[in-house]
């Protein structure tokens, strides 16, 4: 996501290369490309360019500070106001009320069936609530199908009432259902139109008045760039949402959308999702994001990610295991799995700083650890716990048994054997990086 225009940023941020201080002229053309940039990302012309006159502003204001060369203040002088353009700090939902009611909005293929299980697995697996989905696209059966099938996978229930067309009433039941069954959040997705019509406007303001809901979230297709402003402002005149989710920023975005929407409805976005399985939902940080623009990477949302996954006890066995030397393959197994478990191995890694453009085009899938896991798993137990017992013959016949060739086996256990060497320094505590320089 935001390739294109991180790659033009970082461009226009090397025009100011070489210069002492900013000055009103040499910052003009840097400026320029920085409007060139957001305009061809889809941003709203008018937003462009209050975000240019904002960055000028600041920049010719700062004190010159010797040690920050110029190019590096407009980096972050950018970031800074990419985070303000996306509603500065983050925003969470409110869950306060039990049963905190959700009342999805948006236009049919936006991904709010989709979303309403997302949000009620994470809900379910992140906050320990218990939650009730509501199928109220009473005009498309298959719609409904979609939500049982979602509220199955994520073991959560899922209300209906077949036949009936009502969708004021069916909310309106959903809610008591939920109080006479212990759920404490109540996600309610309702019927959307390809087009902003009259009708869905006026069914989706009467399930809100009889429902009074908690929280409104707007669900929108990131992939419809200016097209999807638009329909926000519409969305939000006669709905007055609290906030925005934004779908399909795993596409083939600009982002526009993302940078637009705040400004134009003054609604924060609180959600994006980021791929078609249930897992692939993350809460909008607009600092993060900004960060993400400018191929900064995400460290935060890595480390947040990386937290979630660990355990406390394992950790602990790991540093004894690494002390005594006795790291082995069962264990390097075991971390893989955990890396796995982190999400789309090259999503996480594009939040390393620096390491997004390197990753650009490059074939990274979760199947990026199949060989590693197969040559594992074709040693026998003993050999895993102790690798030096792999001779020649041994490594023949790993290789045969999975489907690799030998000269695969032999890097990866080449590699192994100096991750645990290096593992063991960094348990010990020594200074790795001096030993490394003082090896070269
Ligand atoms: P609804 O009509 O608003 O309920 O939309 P759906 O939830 O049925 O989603 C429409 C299509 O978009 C489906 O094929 C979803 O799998 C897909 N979709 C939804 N969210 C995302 C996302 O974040 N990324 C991707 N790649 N696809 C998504």
């Amino acid at each position: 996501m935001f390739d294109n225009l991180s790659d033009r940023l970082e461009k226009s941020f090397k025009l100011l290369k070489g210069q002492g201080k900013i000055t009103e002229i040499n910052v003009a053309e840097t400026l320029k490309d920085i409007r060139r940039a957001l305009l061809d990302a889809d941003v709203n012309f008018k937003i462009a360019k209050k975000f240019t006159d904002d960055v000028k502003v600041k920049a010719l204001g700062q004190d010159v500070l010797s040690a920050v060369k110029p190019g590096q203040m407009m980096v972050k002088i950018v970031k800074d106001e990419l985070a303000e353009l996306m509603g500065g700090t983050f925003a969470d939902i409110k869950l306060e009320n039990k049963p905190a009611v959700i009342l999805m909005s948006g236009l049919q293929g936006s991904g709010k069936t989709t979303f309403s299980g997302k949000l009620a697995n994470m809900l379910k697996s992140k906050k320990g609530r218990h939650p009730l989905l509501v199928a109220c696209d009473v005009y498309r059966p298959a719609a409904i199908d979609q939500l049982k099938v979602l509220g199955e996978q994520i073991k959560v229930p899922v209300y209906t009432e077949e036949g009936n067309l009502d969708p004021v009433k069916i909310a309106k039941a959903a809610i008591q259902h939920a109080k006479a069954n212990g759920n404490d959040v109540v996600i309610v997705d309702t019927a959307g139109r390809l087009a902003v019509d009259e009708q869905m406007m006026n069914e989706i303001s009467a399930v809100k008045k009889a429902i009074n809901p908690d929280e409104i979230l707007f669900v929108v297709d990131s992939m419809t760039g200016q097209d999807a402003v638009n329909t926000a402002k519409e969305f939000n005149d006669r709905l007055d949402f609290d906030g925005v989710v934004l779908t399909k920023l795993d596409g083939d975005t600009r982002g526009g959308a993302a940078l637009s929407i705040r400004a134009v409805v003054e609604k924060p976005i609180k959600f994006v999702g980021t791929g078609e399985k249930v897992d692939a939902l993350d809460v909008f940080h607009p600092d993060r994001m900004a960060d993400r623009i400018l191929g900064m990477g995400d460290i935060v949302s890595l480390v947040e990610k990386a937290q979630e996954q660990f355990d406390e006890e394992e950790a602990k066995r790991l540093q004894k295991k690494l002390q005594k030397n006795t790291f082995d393959f069962n264990d390097f197994l075991k971390q893989i799995s955990q890396i796995k478990k982190m999400g789309n191995l090259k999503d996480v890694m594009g939040m390393i700083p620096g390491m997004g453009k390197a990753l650009k085009g490059m074939d990274i899938d979760d199947d990026a650890f199949k060989h590693i896991e197969a040559i594992i798993y074709s040693m026998t137990p003993a050999e895993r716990e102790n690798p030096s017992l792999i001779n020649g013959g041994r490594r023949k016949r790993i290789a045969n048994g999975s489907g690799t060739d030998i000269q695969e086996v032999n890097r990866l256990l080449k590699q192994f054997s100096e991750t645990r060497k290096m593992m063991r320094m960094v348990s010990q505590g020594k200074n790795v990086q001096r030993m490394m320089s003082g090896m070269q």
